[in-house]
């Protein structure tokens, strides 16, 4: 193996955004030796797109806001399929981790009194979302990196893992390769965190950077590890739709907390048209209510736009469908609306959401000040992935740990904006406290030279086959082709079944890719690698979106459209079997127990 470069570590942090920062600081506080790989530069995470902002029941803005609403509010928002444990942890850690982040120098919006702005958001209750204008990302990725460089961690940048190595049934490391160079590593570890983010970059229209090609998923997956809540993939309502070069981008639904509102075509707010049973006691009734909600009226409720995403994704994609949609079909989202009620909207709006002005008069050429924007549906986010043990997040491989967008079970169908970065804050820091617990109390295992030479020999077979190889571009193309066309916001039987035969034609084909030229940065030889983990998690949400024949949160079907009763006991996981077949099962959910089931029943 002295052909490889070889590092040690007791922790090895796999992923650089929010969860594996703080994961990494968490593991090195302990008091071990932590490794933290990223396949961008340190601090380009996807993490700091993040806009709007980070959900905690801090209650610096209304007071009757506490865990116990936000609990009740994630439950509902994944349609009970969450795992209580985790939400329950969440609601509870959340408002300790934002203050953390603030005593580390992060520095939030503030109330007129000094404290932490908290603004509306889908789903919320209260206003929840501690935030930084519309940059609440970079805020929270800057002060975790400035922390984290001090506590001594080992960063290797511009590096990605492609197997995880194991010894008998449990994890000793990763094997990865420099992207500059193109240089084979090993990465001998006592404990393993995954924190690699999500999988986008699986569909055509996605908000979802580069990075997002769900390989901590598909890493665990091959190396035994259980998924679970595959086909919960979340469309976002509102991404660019012009012009084409940049649809997809994400338009936050801070527009909407600050009171943005759809319209269609003919300047209908269609939102007022189909408010779900579930919400209709949470949900104002006329345009009035609603706005004095986005102000702070704390006897106004939530304006129908603030519904969760998956309902207002699919009431937008009815009014494309029915012609009522915009030139470029989407709809009209409008902030510049609000100059009819307050003065000096323009500076208001440029204030609060300063990344969407530039934004849109960027790329578009439009200024939100003045005319509404065109917004429709983008591939966001997923809450399915790797399953692993509420409080130690650990998944069913010993030493291998998951947190962030990779890990699943907080979200449950759906998940409410603003709960992601809470996720990685509370859950970054339990993964490395358990971590570095592991490692303590294991030694290192031995590392498998054939499984080495293995992995070496097949990430470097597309340059044995050269020209005469599949061009893995064309592959990645028509992958996100199929799966935004018969695995998106509307799905059916038999479209996804033919994305499944797709998915495996794909495979076939993806086994004898070819790429030219040398190692280094060569796009073409990490994309035909990334195929791999693509087309692992697209078969695992193909799979499940299959299996799960009712419509629940963000999985919605044309020919079973009715959530069923049923279907609520179960979540479904997805492993490899010996014979090397994805195979899916439904498993039972534990109940919840009775003083959860009370806070759920006081919220309603
Ligand atoms: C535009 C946008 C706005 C958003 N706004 C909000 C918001 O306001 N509030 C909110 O709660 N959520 C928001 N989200 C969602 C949220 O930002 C993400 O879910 C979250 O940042 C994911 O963090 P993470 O730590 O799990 O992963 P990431 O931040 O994506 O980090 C993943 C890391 O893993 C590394 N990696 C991946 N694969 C490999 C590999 N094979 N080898 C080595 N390294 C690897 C990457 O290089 C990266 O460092 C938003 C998402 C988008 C796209």
């Amino acid at each position: 193996m002295a052909q490889y470069e070889k590092f040690e570590h007791d922790v090895l942090v796999i992923g650089a955004g929010g969860a594996g920062l703080r994961a990494a600081i968490e593991a090195s506080a302990a008091g071990v030796s932590v490794g933290l790989i990223c396949k961008s530069l340190l601090g380009k995470a996807h993490t700091v797109m993040a806009e709007g902002g980070i959900a905690a029941a801090l209650a610096n803005v209304d007071g009757r806001d506490n865990w116990k609403v936000h609990f009740a509010d994630t439950m509902r928002g994944g349609q009970y399929l969450n795992n209580w444990r985790m939400a329950e942890i969440h609601a509870k850690e959340a408002p300790a981790r934002v203050n953390e982040l603030e005593a580390w120098g992060a520095l939030f919006d503030r109330t007129n009194d000094g404290r932490i702005l908290q603004r509306n958001f889908g789903g919320h209750k209260y206003p929840r979302l501690a935030h930084v204008g519309d940059r609440t990302g970079l805020e929270m990725i800057r002060t975790l990196q400035d922390h984290g460089i001090h506590q001594g961690l080992d960063v290797h940048m511009e590096c990605t893992v492609i197997t995880l190595l194991k010894d008998g049934d449990r994890i000793v490391g990763a094997f990865a390769y420099d992207r500059e160079r193109g240089r084979l590593k090993i990465f001998h570890a006592k404990a393993v965190v995954l924190a690699t983010g999500g999988i986008g970059r699986a569909y055509r229209i996605t908000s979802n950077s580069w990075e997002y090609t769900g390989d901590g998923m598909a890493l665990a997956y091959h190396a035994g590890a259980e998924l679970i809540d595959m086909e919960f993939v979340q469309f976002h309502p509102t991404g660019m739709v012009w012009p084409p070069s940049v649809r997809g981008i994400l338009v936050t639904e801070g527009v909407r907390g600050e009171g943005g509102v759809l319209v269609n075509k003919n300047g209908r707010r269609f939102m007022f048209d189909d408010i779900p049973e579930l919400y209709r006691n949470q949900t104002a009734d006329n345009p009035e209510e609603g706005w004095r909600y986005t102000q702070g009226d704390q006897n106004a409720r939530r304006p129908p736009e603030l519904l969760t995403r998956d309902h207002v994704a699919r009431c937008i994609v009815r009014e494309i469908k029915e012609g009522r949609g915009s030139p470029h079909s989407g709809v009209f989202l409008d902030i510049a609306w609000i100059k009819e009620k307050i003065p000096h909207a323009p500076e208001r709006i440029k204030k609060k959401l300063p990344s969407m002005y530039h934004q849109f008069m960027a790329l578009a050429g439009i200024d939100i000040t003045k005319e509404p924007m065109e917004v429709g549906p983008t591939t966001h986010y997923m809450m399915g992935g790797i399953r692993v043990d509420a409080d130690s997040q650990m998944s069913n491989v010993p030493g291998l740990f998951a947190a962030g967008e990779c890990a699943a079970g907080l979200h449950g169908a759906n998940r409410l904006g603003g709960n992601s970065l809470s996720d990685l804050l509370v859950f970054g820091k339990r993964a490395g406290e358990f971590a570095a617990q592991y490692a303590k109390t294991h030694g290192a295992g031995k590392l498998d030279e054939k499984q080495i030479e293995q992995a070496a020999a097949w990430a470097l077979a597309p340059f044995e086959r050269n020209q005469d190889g599949e061009n893995p571009y064309k592959i990645q193309d028509e992958l996100q082709d199929m799966m935004q066309d018969l695995v998106g916001i509307v799905r059916a039987q038999k479209e996804m079944e033919r994305a499944l035969e797709g998915i495996h034609r794909l495979k076939a084909r993806a086994q004898k890719t070819g790429v030219s030229g040398n190692r280094e940065f060569n796009s073409g030889w990490h994309t035909a690698l990334d195929l791999f983990n693509l087309l692992t998690v697209s078969e695992a949400i193909t799979l499940a979106a299959i299996e799960r024949k009712e419509s629940r949160g963000a999985h919605f079907r044309e020919d079973f459209q009715a959530k069923d009763k049923n279907w609520g006991q179960f979540i479904l996981v997805v492993r490899k079997s010996a014979n090397g077949a994805m195979q899916i099962a439904r498993e039972p959910l534990p109940p919840l127990p009775a003083e959860l089931q009370q806070v759920v029943e006081e919220m309603k």
